[in-house]
């Protein structure tokens, strides 16, 4: 949440907004706590906590994904609320920003538990969600099968099926084509972007990615697509380097549920990762992992932000001072919200789009945000970060004081 904020108020200053301003949007609208009772397959019956934030719904209905995860708390939630809001406003989706999670190791469940827990949820948090009202999605610790549940939950509590309640759901219930490697693709094309303002050849460039999950795993497909090579991924269990294709290192992964030992690799540590001398690190996995402790040591000249809110502030200004171009999480992730968007607008209509124009869009909408940061960048003689937060936030600013207030 520090960071969060922190990063706020610097927008609030930059953009030289009142007070007011500053109050409205550093408070979260709506939060619901509620309590999650699992009935595990044995018979015991555990409580879990879990929550939604809305933080914003004032350039339409609130947004954001649903974290299975057991350090998930109310403040993280919020702060990742946060974030969401600016992500929409900065990309021009019609959104306010929200968050949600429970706070439980998806790895523990079992899958009718994982069920059960998804449909309790849903059902706690039933009356704030919907299609016009609060639009839940995958991330951490959640996929399309959870979504599918939501969904379901959802539907049968309306009486009909009612699919643009939720995105990241399966083809087959109304998702998107792209959309399971949407967030993994946008920061692809967010790394093809930066390398060319740093003036790198993407052919041979290297790349490092902290995280093999929904994000990691596609961006170094996407990234090897594009001519880029991959030495190095990790997981929760650490870092492997050597391999040959990332698809290898995926399959091996999928067998053995890690990917350390995975054939004719050399084990790395978390942090030997992130200090590799690539020209690309990319962290994709979990909040704070470039801090003030880690940063010094980073040798890449890009590092584009899969996971949210991977750098904390201290972090931040050690990778501006040796000059690394850091494209930030609101921009470099933001092609998973995206293509939420194009799934709720298909849902919508009851139509639905082939994956080229999924991607062209994808690409449209993310490039007119880069050139956006880009400009506001140089113009203002900013960071990535604070132009990207600047623009988010002057929009949600701009459509407050439009609204006005009430009474
Ligand atoms: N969880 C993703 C994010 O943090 C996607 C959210 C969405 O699609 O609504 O951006």
């Amino acid at each position: 949440m520090a960071t969060a904020l922190a990063q706020l108020r610097r927008a609030v200053d930059q953009l030289k907004l009142s007070e007011n301003d500053w109050n409205t949007l550093s408070t979260p609208r709506r939060i619901l706590e509620v309590a999650v009772p699992l009935r595990r397959d044995d018979g015991r019956v555990e409580m879990y906590k879990g929550y939604r934030v809305q933080y914003s719904t004032t350039r339409g209905p609130s947004k954001g994904g649903v974290r299975f995860h057991q350090d998930i708390n109310l403040e993280e939630t919020v702060a990742l609320a946060m974030l969401m809001t600016w992500k929409c406003a900065l990309t021009n989706l019609p959104y306010g920003g929200a968050k949600g999670g429970v706070a439980v190791d998806a790895h523990t469940l079992s899958l009718t538990e994982n069920e059960r827990l998804t449909r309790r949820y849903t059902s706690e948090i039933l009356p704030i969600i919907g299609p016009e009202r609060d639009i839940p999605a995958p991330d951490v610790g959640t996929d399309e099968r959870n979504m599918a549940w939501m969904m379901d939950t959802y539907s049968v509590n309306a009486g009909f099926a009612v699919p643009s309640v939720v995105t990241g759901k399966p083809i087959v219930l109304g998702g998107s084509l792209g959309r399971a490697s949407a967030t993994g693709d946008g920061v692809a094309i967010s790394t093809r972007e930066a390398l060319k303002v740093r003036g790198i050849n993407p052919q041979g460039a290297t790349v490092a990615i902290q995280g093999f999950g929904k994000v990691g795993y596609w961006a170094a497909i996407a990234l090897e697509a594009m001519g880029l090579k991959v030495v190095a991924v990790s997981d929760v269990n650490g870092g492997v380097t050597g391999f040959k294709s990332v698809e290898e290192v995926f399959e091996y992964s999928k067998k053995n549920g890690t990917i350390i030992g995975a054939p004719g690799t050399d084990r790395l540590t978390n942090e030997e990762l992130l200090h590799l001398g690539v020209d690309v690190l990319i962290p994709a996995a979990l909040a704070d992992s470039i801090t003030e402790a880690t940063a010094s040591g980073v040798k890449a000249r890009i590092v584009v932000e899969g996971a949210n809110a991977p750098t904390t502030p201290e972090g931040d200004a050690i990778l501006n001072n040796k000059g690394i171009l850091v494209v930030p999480d609101i921009l470099a992730n933001s092609g998973g919200v995206i293509v939420s968007y194009f799934e709720w607008v298909q849902d919508k209509q009851n139509y639905f789009w082939g994956a080229e124009e999924v991607r062209e869009n994808l690409n449209k909408i993310l490039m007119r945000a880069i050139v956006e940061v880009e400009d506001m960048a140089k113009s203002k003689k900013v960071t990535w970060r604070e132009a990207a937060h600047m623009l988010g936030v002057s929009r949600v600013a701009e459509a407050h004081s439009l609204r006005g207030l009430y009474p």
